[in-house]
């Protein structure tokens, strides 16, 4: 027997982050209520990013309809820099401060033995071959979260790919300590990308 429709859109918006049953059911209940055009645009957007969205296969941002990403592609990026970050959100958060010319490579998440995310976990091994390859790359500037895992993601980093690179260098904690730097306002972003230290 067919899965009821209503049910199952419930069960789908309920299994998103941040969204228990109750608001599943109202956002399934305002869909309905709406015209079909809508929700038929919603499911058009889902299949659009499933199936032209991918990871760039330089440096792990996200893009559409190509393999790099705009960032990449872009010529005027100083390729001599590379902005280390967690994930998407951090990128994008420096990106709006516009106080980074250089190129990024998104880790997607950090180091936490504990919930057995280890290097192989993360884009690490694409960092290590990037840095590997490209050898115009001078600065690493580790931007990781400052909470106990950001920092140890950094320490690794370091440790690991230091050899190669002349400065790598800490992000200032001019944002929140254990704070995303996606929640960091603009002026502390670009300060604490200023004032970061060499380790
Ligand atoms: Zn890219």
């Amino acid at each position: 027997m067919a899965i009821d429709p209503i049910q199952r859109l419930i069960g789908e918006f309920a299994r998103l982050p941040g969204i228990g049953e109750r608001t599943a059911l109202r956002l399934a209940l305002y869909l309905l209520e709406q015209k079909k055009d809508r929700a038929l645009s919603l499911a058009q957007s889902l299949v659009d990013m499933a199936d032209n969205v991918v990871e760039c296969e330089i440096c792990c941002n996200l893009t559409a309809y190509s393999k790099r990403c705009s960032i990449c592609q872009k010529p005027g990026r100083d390729r001599s820099v590379l902005c280390v970050v967690s994930c998407i959100q951090d990128l994008m958060a420096i990106e709006a401060s516009n106080s980074f010319s250089g190129l990024y490579h998104v880790l997607h998440g950090v180091l936490a033995p504990l919930n057995g995310v280890g290097p192989d976990q993360l884009r690490m091994r694409r960092l290590q071959k990037r840095l590997l390859e490209e050898k115009l790359v001078q600065e690493l500037i580790l931007a990781t979260p400052a909470s106990v895992e950001g920092e140890a993601t950094a320490l690794y980093i370091s440790q690991e790919f230091g050899a190669n690179i002349s400065i790598i260098s800490r992000i200032a904690s001019g944002v929140p300590v254990g704070g995303d730097l996606q929640f960091a306002d603009r002026l502390s972003l670009a300060r604490a990308l200023m004032q970061r230290r060499p380790i």
